[in-house]
This record gives C-alpha cells, structure tokens and sequence, in this order.
C-alpha cells in the first residue's frame, strides 16, 4: 500500500492529527483537503515550514479528491458544529450528508485503501461512511474509544503512579455518554486491576468510580475551558495510523462493525478492541465480558442502533 494519507477537514483536529503525522514521521505523503481551500493551503505551507526539523523527508501539500486515488489511507475529520436550536439529530443529519457527499468523490478517484472516520457521533458516522463506500467493513474503521481509553488509561496512570504505557485498560461501547470500562479486563502490567487496589494504598475500589466519570466527562470539561479537543485525538489517529502502516497487528480500542462478535445488536459500529495491520482491521478481539458488562454493551449498542434505525441509507 502506498504510504500516502489524505486528511478530509483540516480544523482542529485533522491539522492536530497532521502536525503529530509530521513530528513522529509517521508517513512519506500527506495530502489536505477542506471545503475550504484557502484554509488547506495555508495548513500545508505552514507544515512544510517545520520540515527541517521533522523526523523524515516528506511530501505535503493541499490538493482535490483526485488525491485519495492512490492513497492508502483517508482520515475524515471534517464536521459542522451544532447550530443554535438545532438538536443533536439535526447535526447528524447535517454530518451525515456531508459523509456522503465527501465519500462519494473519494470513492469517484478509483480509491481503494482504508477509511479512519473521526467526525461525530463517530460510530454513527463511521456506519453512514461504510454503507456509502461500500468497501469491506473491515477497511471502514473510526476513531472509537481509542481517546478515551486514553484518557483512562492516563488517569489510572496518574493515580498510582506508574507509567501509562503499563496501564491495560479498555473504554468499550458508543464514544459518547454510554461508554464504560471494562474493569474485568483491565491490567497494570501483567497484575489484574482488582489485585493492584488490594496491593496498592494510592488506590481504591471507590477511586474506579470517579476515575470513569473523569473519562466519561473529559471532553465536556475540556470544551468548557477551550472550545474543543483534539491534540489528545490526533495522537490517537497517529497511533492507528502506525499500526495500519506498519503492519503492526495492534489491538486498539476502535469504532468497527460488530457483525455479531459480541452479544449486542450486530449491525452497527461500536468501539471494540480490534486487531488492526495493512489490511484494516483483521478480527475483533472478543473478551470475556463480566455480566454487568454485558449489559452495559447491549445498552450502548442499543443507543447506537435507535439512532442508526431513524436515518435513511
Ligand atoms: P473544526 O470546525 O475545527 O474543523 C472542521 C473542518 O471541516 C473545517 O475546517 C471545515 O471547513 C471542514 N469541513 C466542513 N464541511 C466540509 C466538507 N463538506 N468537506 C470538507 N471539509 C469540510 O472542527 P474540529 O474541532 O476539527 O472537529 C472535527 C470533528 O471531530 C467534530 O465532529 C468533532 O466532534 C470531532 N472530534 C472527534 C473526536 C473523537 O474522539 N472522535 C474528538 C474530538 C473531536
């Protein structure tokens, strides 16, 4: 596959996502698009300007959907805000024609790569892109609750003080309000969770609780102080990128196609560990979910689904 990734929507967080792309030389090509050309170009003048100093040589520039042709991976990350009075499903309505209309000239070039949607709601959003496309599902992925799983695992981090890299946790289910974690697989180091509060006096059963809703409530609490967030979300589509790129088999908590793997409703796209390399995604992880958990899956799936069930394809 080409080493080539193609950025649709250059705000916040798709320059985020190209700014870290450059700083880890993650890529050899990196193509931007917006709606909005004069705002791509600009991005692409000022990335290239850092260049000296970036890891690698690379090719940057501002371009047109001729672009995606040849590209081995597109990131959407374009999007509108809500209006004011315009409800939740009117955003969506609204995002989801602009999917269609974005996919349907990505898809006119002759692409044939990988998809990597981060626009929300993104597990909506990631469905209305692979039913547009119509590639595999398994080339149709979103960002999911890999920034949250993130952020849990930074905050598990933070309370006992080991390094974030030995924290193994999950955020499983909608990257939204009725995500949850998946405490009965969650690991630091190769120690279960549950030993490490019975080891540890930095930590208690109680703590898990607030530590959740931290997650749960980090994008809330960071749009109260700046308007949005994205520098914690482009690393985590720089992350997915590498394993994509790479070849890695990574597992990465993602928005994929269910299709059946967990006991929830299947049609629909869900955050879920996903064994990721150059061909996408090769298989979702199944873990043993406690029943508690089970629950919380089908309720989130549940929440998904309604929504999926109100709009047309
Ligand atoms: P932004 O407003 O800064 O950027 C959106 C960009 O999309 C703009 O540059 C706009 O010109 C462009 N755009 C709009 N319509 C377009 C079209 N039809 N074709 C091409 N470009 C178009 O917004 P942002 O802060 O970058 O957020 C983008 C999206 O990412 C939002 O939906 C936001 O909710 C989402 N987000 C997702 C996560 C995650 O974890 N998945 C985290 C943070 C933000």
């Amino acid at each position: 596959m080409k080493n080539k990734v193609v950025v649709i929507g250059t705000g916040f967080v798709g320059m985020s996502y190209a700014y870290a792309l450059v700083n880890q030389g993650t890529v050899e090509e990196l193509v931007l698009i917006d709606i909005d050309k004069n705002k791509a170009e600009g991005e692409a003048m000022d990335l290239n300007h850092g260049l000296a100093f970036a890891p690698r040589k690379m090719s940057i520039r501002s371009g047109d959907y001729q672009e995606c042709r040849d590209a081995g991976l597109i990131v959407i990350t374009a999007g509108v805000n809500q209006k004011e009075g315009e409800t939740r499903i009117d955003l969506l309505n609204r995002n989801a024609s602009i999917m269609k209309s974005v996919v349907s000239q990505i898809m006119s070039s002759g692409f044939d790569g990988i998809i990597l949607v981060a626009t929300n709601p993104v597990d909506i959003l990631t469905y209305v892109v692979w039913k547009a496309s119509k590639l595999p599902s398994s080339r149709v992925i979103g960002s999911g609750t890999s920034l949250d799983t993130a952020r849990l695992r930074y905050e598990i981090s933070r309370q006992i003080s080991i390094d974030v890299r030995n924290v193994h946790a999950y955020i499983l289910g909608e990257h939204g309000d009725s995500e949850f974690v998946c405490w009965s697989n969650a690991f630091v180091g190769v120690k279960p969770i549950k030993d490490v509060i019975e080891s540890m006096d930095e930590i208690s059963f109680e703590d898990l609780d607030k530590i959740y809703l931290n997650v749960k409530h980090a994008a809330y609490e960071i749009i109260k102080r700046k308007k949005a967030s994205y520098y914690g979300v482009g690393m985590a589509l720089v992350r997915i990128t590498k394993a994509i790129f790479n070849n890695e088999n990574r597992i990465i908590p993602i928005s994929v196609y269910n299709g059946g793997v967990y006991d929830c409703d299947s049609d629909i796209y869900i955050g879920l560990p996903a064994v990721l390399n150059q061909d996408g995604v090769h298989h979702v992880v199944k873990l043993k979910l406690d029943q508690d958990e089970t629950l919380k899956l089908k309720a989130s799936s549940k929440i998904i689904k309604d929504i999926l069930d109100q709009m047309e394809f």
